[in-house]
């Protein structure tokens, strides 16, 4: 066992004590261990310091973050990535809470993660008697959480622990809490006793086989289609079946379109890709397979106008009370997608014609025009540079670079990066989400860097970079090849607002004109970059990618370009009332 300064020693047997003994901080490090978690997302502090430490010690990699909530979303992407839950280690009361934003984040986006929090003592915490941190944890986590648990006594820790991973990745993956209160991890237990208490947990994520009859009357409804589309969504990523949802696109002909984290399952270019023309097949179709997406805000709640005419769905998910959330499902096929996908594909005979071409044309069509429009836009090179010319510079960059993790936030950057750069790989384009959420940018970057070894460009609105800037020191400091592109046009959604009163104070949206973001990461030793033009930021990308070290390019993009709210107009209060 490694000699941690600081903290209580397992005591070897001695005479006087016939016994060997261990601690609670052991018990935690050696459960993780013993169901291969080999890495710890936190931020140190009492009562948790010496567990990162040990952690440390043990052999596994902890990375220490400025804040909690961008080690929280570090730990949930990468439980995204490796369907093994991502944790989270925090103090207590308020590193508790600014974890809890991200635990939030995850159990909403269906990503396993354990936010694990030491807590003050439980006699105090619940007589309200002012302790030091003083937070009732357990229950304040509950509401935002999959599940959420607190161990007492240091024998329970491998069933604590053990209980966190099956809850976070079986069935639809989640945030679960581990409380964990400081006097529990000094905690002496007989190591023999320890031992035998572990639990490595077997089959965390079962397969879920769908009902035959289910997969069936699935079958069935896609049969009588005239206009059949697939819909994948990121619950398709997540599942890690990529060759049979390939299989299944391919082999049945039908024209789909991924959702933003689904881009990349089958490569943007692929031609029955109909991205191109959204608008059209989410109105035109008939009968709409979703596999792993929800009907939810980002799908319309699969009604109005977006949906245009009478449809019938077939919703493949792990949840079977996801179904008719929104809009009667006519087919729900339950189990995990890998299972449900294959089952379907076994099921598409000879017989299973594919869609008509008056349906596949009417596509081509629009999307010949919908990409020669798209194409005029972005070849147009106006000085400063707007969103189109800018993402079109990293659009060519990366099409060369497959293999590297784009993460994307913001609002109009959000939303035309979601568009022009095409992913040729699964689970490279990792977002806003489900919240469509500010804030996650370095802690998905710093994630996806750590757990894929792989290089990340993260694309992000000035705005929204600056929810978790900070964290330019954590990927420097450990040396991440992470290349932050802040797009810098002087505010939120833009820089020209001007307070109308004429007083001192700029405008509620905008920012220091003019600012220097690459000059950040230099402070740290990392590497910035200022490009005005796209052929400066060409050059900047190649340089920051080819050399893997920690850079930022400061973007400087046109202040008046860009829309209130990017593509989410509608949901502002103002101009939903001044569209009535
Ligand atoms: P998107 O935002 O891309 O549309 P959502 O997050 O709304 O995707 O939907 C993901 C869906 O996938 C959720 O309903 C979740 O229950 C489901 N899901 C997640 N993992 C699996 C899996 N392994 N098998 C089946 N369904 C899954």
């Amino acid at each position: 066992m490694a000699e941690v300064v600081g903290i209580v020693q397992p005591q070897a047997a001695t005479a006087e004590h016939p016994h060997e003994t261990t601690d609670g901080f052991h018990l935690v490090i050696d459960a993780l261990k013993l169901n291969d978690i080999d890495t710890i997302f936190g931020l140190v502090g009492i009562p948790i310091t010496d567990l990162a430490r040990l952690a440390q010690a043990e052999g596994m990699r902890f990375i220490g973050f400025r804040h909690e909530q961008n080690a929280g979303n570090a730990a949930a992407i990468s439980g995204y990535l490796t369907q093994k839950p991502g944790i989270c280690l925090t103090v207590s009361a308020p590193g508790f809470l600014n974890g809890l934003t991200a635990l939030a984040n995850a159990t909403t986006n269906c990503f396993p993660m354990i936010l694990i929090s030491g807590s003050s003592e439980r006699e105090i915490v619940d007589l309200q008697q002012g302790d030091y941190e003083e937070m009732d944890q357990l229950n304040a986590a509950k509401p935002y959480a999959k599940a959420a648990y607190r161990v007492l006594h240091a024998e329970d820790i491998g069933i604590g622990v053990a209980r966190a991973i099956r809850a976070a990745v079986s069935g639809r993956p989640g945030g679960v809490y581990l409380d964990l209160p400081a006097k529990l991890l000094a905690q002496t237990i007989d190591a023999a006793k320890a031992k035998k208490s572990l639990v490595r947990v077997v089959d965390a994520a079962p397969r879920q086989i769908p009902a035959p009859d289910s997969v069936k009357r699935a079958l069935d409804l896609l049969r009588s289609a005239k206009r059949p589309l697939i819909l994948l969504g990121k619950g398709a990523a997540y599942a890690q079946a990529d060759a049979p949802i390939r299989d299944f696109v391919e082999k049945t002909g039908i024209p789909y379109l991924p959702m933003s984290m689904a881009k990349g399952l089958l490569p943007d270019t692929h031609p029955q890709s109909a991205s191109a023309a959204r608008s059209f097949v989410l109105a035109e179709s008939d009968v709409v397979v979703l596999i792993g997406a929800r009907l939810n805000w980002l799908l319309s709640h699969g009604k109005g106008k977006t949906w245009g005419g009478p449809k019938q769905f077939i919703q493949v998910d792990i949840s079977p009370t996801e179904i008719d959330s929104n809009v009667a499902i006519a087919a729900p096929v339950i189990g995990d997608i890998g299972s449900c996908v294959s089952a379907m594909l076994a099921g598409i005979d000879s017989g299973f014609g594919k869609p008509d071409a008056t349906w596949t044309g009417a596509i081509e069509e629009r999307k010949t025009k919908n990409l020669a429009k798209m194409a005029a836009t972005l070849a147009q090179n106006p000085s400063p540079m707007n969103f189109h010319s800018a993402l079109r510079a990293i659009r060519d960059v990366l099409k060369a670079r497959p293999d590297i993790n784009v993460v994307n936030e913001g609002a109009n950057t959000l939303d035309y990066a979601r568009s022009i750069i095409d992913m040729y790989e699964p689970r490279k384009r990792l977002d806003s989400g489900t919240w469509g959420i500010m804030g996650i940018g370095m802690g998905y970057a710093i994630g996806a860097a750590v757990t894929s070894g792989k290089p990340v460009v993260a694309i992000e609105g000035d705005s929204a970079f600056g929810f978790s800037g900070m964290e330019l020191e954590t990927i420097c400091r450990y040396d991440l090849p992470v290349c932050t592109v802040v797009f810098n046009n002087n505010g939120v959604y833009r820089g020209t607002d001007v307070n109308p009163t004429g007083g001192k104070d700029v405008a509620p949206t905008v920012f220091v004109k003019g600012a220097r973001y690459d000059k950040m990461i230099e402070a740290f030793g990392g590497i910035g970059y200022h490009a005005t033009t796209p052929e400066e930021l060409t050059q900047a990308l190649l340089k920051a990618i080819q050399s893997g070290k920690p850079t930022l390019i400061n973007a400087v993009i046109d202040e008046a370009a860009g829309t209130e709210s990017g593509r989410l107009t509608n949901l502002n209060p103002q101009s939903a009332a001044m569209k009535k």
